[in-house]
């Protein structure tokens, strides 16, 4: 394995992203209480490309300076990033549109939650954590299980008990300490929280800590550099907590402060299942309905009935001249069928509800003929076996 001797990071500081308050960046910190949001990573960004890339570098690590580490040697890497990006050329043809595919599915422990907990982790490392501590749909618990175990940590995992059961078997194999719980992640998150408070460990929820955000920008970083600066038209992404929609569009707002990144910005399109599907009713209503019930997805990554950061999610649609869609379970296993047979590519649900989601909006005009399209697949298929 080689060593790549990294540059010094160019973080600053935290922000709150909706009141501007700034909050210490050496500080251990969860999020910003003043407006109660995520915290947003700030840089100073007045590096030109060569500077700031390490060209070297395959993994995240590439944007070493725009990531929270500050010493090299707490960087806890598993060889996450650096993923494909594929066209599609039949399903291209038959849809008339140029769709591309992000493949997260070879990240570490088979899901793009890698990136994230990989800078999270290291960074918990920096601050001196021993002890993480995840409510999961199953990968970011997988996730956190390995990166813990490399960097000699303790890692509680706390995962609905209909996860299947390779995503628990994967935690129990990596030494975390794994509990079920009846319920969704919502009902995790609730545990993890008394854990928290009764434990000392960190909590490590999706966007209630600031640094899985920042593993997550890379895929905005990544694509941009794939595609030579040239973004699609759409970006379709499979949204539970809505962490690499908000890294993303973080990621695209830097390089356009960096300069590396001009003209307009991807349409920003989040799909959901129809069992749990919050965002597009927050979307389309205004509001998240009182008598609103979620139920398992066999794309349980999608199934969080009340995502922290629904408030930026709508900011990042907004901004975008976004929309938000809902996809049934049956199409999302008949869209992995036909993925297979006509591309050779076995995509996870989650994945599968990207490309279901590009084709209503082609038939409804939302999309157009001709547009650049980029679909995800964000976990691997090999880990849905019960
Ligand atoms: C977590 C997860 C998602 C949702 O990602 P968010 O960034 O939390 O919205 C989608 N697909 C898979 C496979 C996941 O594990």
């Amino acid at each position: 394995m080689h060593i790549t001797q990294h540059s010094t990071s160019l973080a600053t500081a935290l922000q709150c992203p909706r009141c501007g308050r700034l909050y210490n960046i050496g500080d251990i910190q969860s999020y910003a209480t003043c407006c109660n949001q995520p915290l947003f990573t700030r840089y100073r960004l007045d590096q030109p490309l060569h500077q700031a890339v390490d060209l070297n570098d395959h993994s995240i690590w590439r944007y070493s300076r725009l990531l929270p580490v500050f010493e090299d040697q707490n960087i806890v890497s598993l060889g996450e990033g650096g993923t494909p990006l594929y066209t599609l050329p039949a399903l291209s043809q038959q849809h008339e549109v140029n769709i591309r595919l992000k493949d997260e599915s070879v990240n570490p422990t088979g899901s793009f939650k890698a990136r994230g907990i990989s800078v999270a982790v290291s960074r918990a490392k920096e601050l001196g954590i021993h002890h993480c501590i995840i409510p999961t749909a199953g990968n970011a618990g997988g996730a956190l299980s390995a990166y813990c175990a490399k960097a000699g940590m303790k890692a509680t995992v706390i995962m609905p008990r209909h996860t299947p059961l390779t995503l628990q078997t994967e935690c129990r194999m990596y030494g975390a300490e794994l509990m079920l719980v009846d319920g969704l992640i919502s009902d995790c998150g609730r545990r993890a929280q008394q854990l928290v408070a009764q434990t000392g460990g960190f909590d490590m929820s999706t966007l209630k800590e600031p640094y899985r955000l920042e593993g997550k920008k890379t895929i905005g970083y990544e694509i941009a550099e794939q595609l030579h600066w040239q973004l699609p038209d759409v970006i379709i992404y499979p949204t539970g907590g809505g962490t690499g929609l908000i890294g993303m569009w973080k990621a695209f707002a830097e390089m356009k402060q960096l300069g590396w990144l001009t003209g307009k910005l991807p349409r920003m399109v989040i799909v959901q299942s129809a069992n749990c599907d919050p965002m597009v009713q927050l979307f389309q209503q205004g509001l998240i309905p009182a008598d609103f019930s979620a139920s398992p997805s066999i794309a349980y990554g999608l199934a969080v009935p009340t995502p922290f950061a629904k408030d930026l999610m709508m900011d990042v649609l907004q901004q975008s001249n976004g929309t938000a869609l809902t996809v049934t379970e049956t199409e999302i296993t008949l869209g992995m069928r036909r993925i297979a047979t006509t591309e050779g590519l076995l995509l996870s649900p989650e994945g599968s509800a990207t490309y279901i989601g590009m084709q209503h909006l082609i038939a409804d005009g939302w999309i157009q003929e001709g547009e650049n399209v980029l679909l995800f697949n964000t976990g691997s298929w090999y880990k849905y076996r019960s």
